[in-house]
């Protein structure tokens, strides 16, 4: 009987023990530690979003669930979460941007390069393509100007054979990375086919606490930054509408909101698990400005690509926020 309660009291050390390191090891980013930071400023720059100019969330799918403690450290292992593959439609009266193209008709083919584990661990359930939902509404794939991914992972470009006139802009550092990789990160044969790249470039000027920015209408209403770290050539875009409303639509940085609320990396374990970002310390100064960002600027509604509950509150296409 000892030795049993030895075994058991022995058991609940390892078990306290190994949860305590987690929970040091998935404690929020210290901004202390952090180089580089910038200033966020109190004032936004100067916008003049034009009447007409709108956003619109594509839902494309979704992924086979998991617990929030492997996407967000810190997370609960008791919530579930499904994150979100989407799309945002940009709509200015000079064209129409697409960021990230979500799940694409070619999906399956494309997720077959995958091994089995990674199948599994990637796992996802496709819905209706963005190029479809768009032309059920009668916006033609020709009509769009520009796709803008986040970066090149394979749930962000899995669209862009729908799409194969529509130029797509993206960094040179970016293409590089992506023409490099290998899946399940990268699947050559989503990009391999595109026509028209045009090279996207930043002027040097910061922008809300980022390295450059990317004015793309000149009107200061669709804004483009760098937040290199988890690819290469990873961007954000801010969105600032006719009513006011404010989006910044902030990729792969972290998967959930909370993850930037309380800026908090990936978990440990997932990223012990699989390599997840490019460059981790610069990934971690774009979580820690982001975080800063939202503090100074509480108003802003900020979108990681896969939060599901923060797609929930955005317009689904063919709904707009104008
Ligand atoms: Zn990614």
């Amino acid at each position: 009987m000892k030795a049993v309660l030895k075994w058991v009291i022995g058991g609940a050390a390892v078990l306290a023990a190994g949860a305590a390191f987690l929970a040091w090891q998935d404690r929020p980013l210290d901004p202390a530690a952090v180089p580089g930071l910038a200033d966020v400023p109190a004032e936004w720059p100067v916008a003049r979003p034009p009447k007409g100019l709108a956003v619109s969330v594509l839902r494309t799918g979704e992924s086979a669930g998991t617990l929030e403690a492997l996407v967000v450290a810190g997370g609960s292992w008791f919530t579930p979460r499904r994150p979100v593959h989407s799309a945002v439609l940009v709509r200015h009266p000079q064209g129409t941007l697409l960021f990230d193209t979500g799940l694409g008709r070619q999906v399956a083919q494309q997720f077959a390069v995958n091994g089995v584990i990674d199948r599994e661990f990637f796992g996802y359930r496709a819905e209706e393509p963005a190029a479809d939902q768009l032309a059920r509404h009668g916006v033609a794939a020709a009509s769009l100007m520009a796709i803008v991914p986040s970066h090149m992972h394979w749930d962000h470009v899995s669209g862009l054979p729908d799409f194969p006139d529509t130029e797509v802009w993206m960094q040179p550092a970016e293409r590089e990375h992506a023409a490099l990789g290998h899946p399940p990160a990268f699947i050559q044969s989503q990009f391999s086919g595109v026509k028209r790249w045009r090279e996207l470039s930043f002027i040097a000027e910061p922008y809300m606490g980022f390295a450059g920015r990317r004015d793309v209408f000149g009107d200061g209403s669709v804004v483009l930054v760098p937040l290199a770290g988890h690819t290469a050539g990873h961007v954000g875009l801010f969105v600032h509408l006719p009513s006011g409303r404010r989006y910044f639509f902030t990729g792969d940085v972290t998967w959930t909101l909370e993850g930037l609320q309380r800026a908090a990396d990936r978990p440990w374990i997932t990223r012990k698990a699989v390599k997840l970002d490019h460059d981790n310390a610069d990934n971690r100064r774009a979580i820690v400005q982001i975080h800063r960002l939202m503090q100074r600027h509480p108003q802003l509604t900020v979108v990681p690509a896969h939060d599901e509950h923060v797609a929930r509150t955005l317009p689904r296409f063919p709904a707009v926020q104008e």
